[in-house]
């Protein structure tokens, strides 16, 4: 049985303030959930803050990058030692943004997910195809290349330590989120590719669907079998929209 996990992505939004905001909702709102795992991913500024707030608590934080190189004369870049040193439990790796504005492909993608997992950080690998793309028919070759940069960097054994991200980049922040059985049948996909190099790290993987997902579709998503949880965009800005998912995950056990 796999745990579900449901991530929250803030991206660049909000201040200070706000995180704290935020942060005190979903703490509240979360806190007799034992059936599922919740996490938030912040900007990097306020991994102080979660830190700070979430220590005593079931609440993981993560970040929504981490630098490929483990350290040096990289301006600008956060490394995954430092994220550990902020308690840090997951980071993002390729998420569409990033694959589209600062130009990742798959190996740097690929690269990032090594370096997290070896901090002992849990990557959280986001693969998903453009509109373009699934309607030329390439969904499965575009997801299949996303995965198996990892698998050919590091084996497939690395994707024991992390966890897969199916997000459509066509159901990202549009409000169009993929059907039950569009985003079920591209997570089994994804589970039967990795099952072809070894059935126990598939059974094992989580693969958490993102692309719109609110509170009323999230029961739906979630109880698709291969869906493990959720990677929360705009959703996870409102701690009562990202606490009703979360409750959909915890129903979903
Ligand atoms: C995301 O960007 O990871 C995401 C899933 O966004 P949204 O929920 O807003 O579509």
């Amino acid at each position: 049985m796999r745990r579900p996990l449901i991530a929250g992505n803030w991206k660049m939004n909000g201040s200070k303030i706000d995180a704290e905001e935020l942060l005190r909702g979903v703490i509240a709102g979360v806190a007799d959930m034992n059936k599922v795992d919740v996490a938030v991913c912040p900007p990097f500024p306020y991994l102080y803050v979660a830190e700070q707030m979430l220590a005593e608590t079931a609440v993981g934080w993560g970040s929504q990058d981490v630098s490929r190189e483990e350290g040096g004369a990289f301006t600008g870049q956060t490394s995954a030692a430092m994220l550990t040193d902020f308690g840090c439990r997951y980071a993002i790796v390729g998420h569409s943004e990033r694959r589209q504005f600062n130009g990742e492909t798959d190996s740097i993608v690929g690269r990032k997910y090594a370096r997290a997992v070896a901090e002992g950080i849990i990557p959280i690998l986001c693969v998903g195809e453009t509109l373009e793309e699934r309607e030329s028919g390439k969904t499965e070759e575009v997801v299949g290349n996303h995965i198996d940069a990892v698998i050919n960097l590091s084996g497939v054994e690395a994707l024991a330590h992390g966890v897969v991200a199916y997000e459509p980049v066509w159901a990202i922040g549009t409000g169009v989120t993929a059907t039950p059985d569009q985003a079920q049948e591209v997570h089994a996909f994804l589970r039967a590719r990795v099952a072809a190099k070894s059935r126990e790290v598939a059974d094992q993987l989580r693969i958490l669907y993102g692309g719109s997902m609110k509170p009323g579709n999230a029961v739906d998503l979630l109880a698709q079998s291969d869906i493990d949880g959720g990677l929360i965009g705009g959703a996870a800005l409102k701690a009562a929209d990202f606490v009703s998912i979360c409750q959909a995950a915890q129903s979903s056990v």
